[in-house]
């Protein structure tokens, strides 16, 4: 079972830390709109959706062009090719949706570029590290508690800032020995909960909180930017036109209503890809989404598009790795217990689930992802078991 969190720290930087800081934002969103830029086809033609395509192409480009280093020129191809990929899911779903833009002030880090300690956070820069101190919070001490644990990892985070305070959402996991129980015949579904408080929850165990999403919700779908109509441009002149000035005309071009949407549709993206990457180490054949469609209450509003735009980088994912997804309707998700199968109204409040019955404790979102994967199984069980009673008729 894997443990994933992924916390907001703050950070106290010098005014000396504060410059490198803000060029090297500056120059990772330069290096992801120019990716995005890259890789996308405004004529309908081939837009260029794998990484190590477009990495082959930019990177040393781009290790010439800014000062970043080379970690960090990866993350911006990435997240540039990431934003280009979850645009096609949203045209094949039929939606307008344009060439995504980056101006959200942010910077992906893995942990090969930042390291966090009781001291404080180191972090690569356009020149060398610079070291800041924590803005001392609850949300510092229970990530240091976490790593002082040796089953934790730091695994890197996004640097963002925010009316001119720095913040690293820092991410951690804690990797338990016990494995996930599989049902053989069927493979092991991985159940998901959407929710308010967490942006998902996974039966194995791992949460993702909304801190990852700045205003706690992604913009309706109806607010997506329309196509940008700025004709064909040739890959090749594109690449040959770029210019340092390029980072203020991209930068001008995205409109400021965008940004949260952006920072908030980069976690999702990173959600939806731990969550596939949590299916295949598991060894999971689908990953299950509660069907909120026909729920009235649960299929509007902000957390309903978050859910809706999660399943579909999940869905454009999972394809690559074999992995299916699946919805099941689930009335019960909330008030069944996980593990005897006892149903009612009162076992559940608010984020707190305990058993009438069998006194199971756990976080009620946790309770009912591991329902929706179980919900799963018994439906794929029942489907087995008449179509063997049909064939025996
Ligand atoms: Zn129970």
């Amino acid at each position: 079972m894997e443990d994933r969190r992924t916390t907001a720290i703050e950070l106290d930087v010098s005014a000396d830390a504060d410059r490198l800081l803000q060029e090297t934002v500056a120059q990772f969103e330069y290096c992801a709109n120019a990716t995005a830029e890259w890789c996308w086809a405004d004529d309908g033609g081939h837009t260029v959706t794998r990484i190590a395509d477009a990495e082959r192409r930019l990177f040393r480009r781009f290790r010439r062009e800014t000062a970043l280093p080379p970690n960090l020129v990866q993350q911006a191809v990435r997240r540039g090719v990431e934003a280009v990929k979850s645009s096609v899911a949203r045209l094949n779903d039929g939606e307008r949706v344009g060439r995504p833009g980056f101006a959200s002030g942010l910077a992906v880090y893995d942990e090969r570029d930042a390291d966090l300690d009781r001291e404080g956070a180191s972090l690569a820069t356009t020149d060398g590290r610079a070291s800041c101190d924590f803005v001392h919070s609850t949300n510092v001490e229970e990530t240091l508690d976490r790593l002082a644990d040796e089953r934790c990892e730091f695994r890197g985070g996004h640097l963002e800032c925010r009316d001119g305070d720095w913040y690293l959402h820092a991410s951690t996991v804690r990797v338990d020995a016990s494995a996930l129980e599989s049902d053989g015949e069927h493979g092991t579904a991985l159940g998901v909960e959407v929710g308010e408080e967490n942006v998902a929850v996974a039966s194995d165990g791992t949460f993702w909180s909304t801190d990852g999403l700045a205003n706690g919700c992604v913009a309706p779908a109806g607010d997506s930017q329309s196509p940008t109509g700025s004709g064909v441009k040739s890959m090749d002149s594109a690449v040959e036109n770029e210019t340092n000035g390029a980072v203020e005309e991209a930068n001008s071009a995205v409109e400021k209503g965008t940004n949260e949407y952006g920072r908030a549709e980069l976690y999702l993206h990173r959600v939806g890809n731990e969550l596939v990457t949590a299916a295949v180490e598991h060894g999971c054949s689908h990953i299950v989404f509660e069907d909120v469609t026909h729920d009235s209450e649960a299929g509007t509003g902000a957390s309903a598009t978050t859910s809706k735009l999660l399943r579909q980088y999940v869905e454009y994912r999972a394809a690559e790795h074999g992995v299916e997804v699946a919805r099941v309707t689930s009335e019960s998700a909330a008030h069944r217990c996980s593990t005897c199968g006892f149903e009612h109204e009162d076992n559940h409040d608010g984020e707190r689930f305990e058993c009438l019955e069998c006194g199971f404790q756990n976080h009620a979102a946790y309770n009912a992802s591991r329902n929706i994967g179980a919900s799963y199984r018994r439906r794929q069980q029942n489907a087995t078991e008449t179509n063997a009673n049909a064939a025996k008729q």
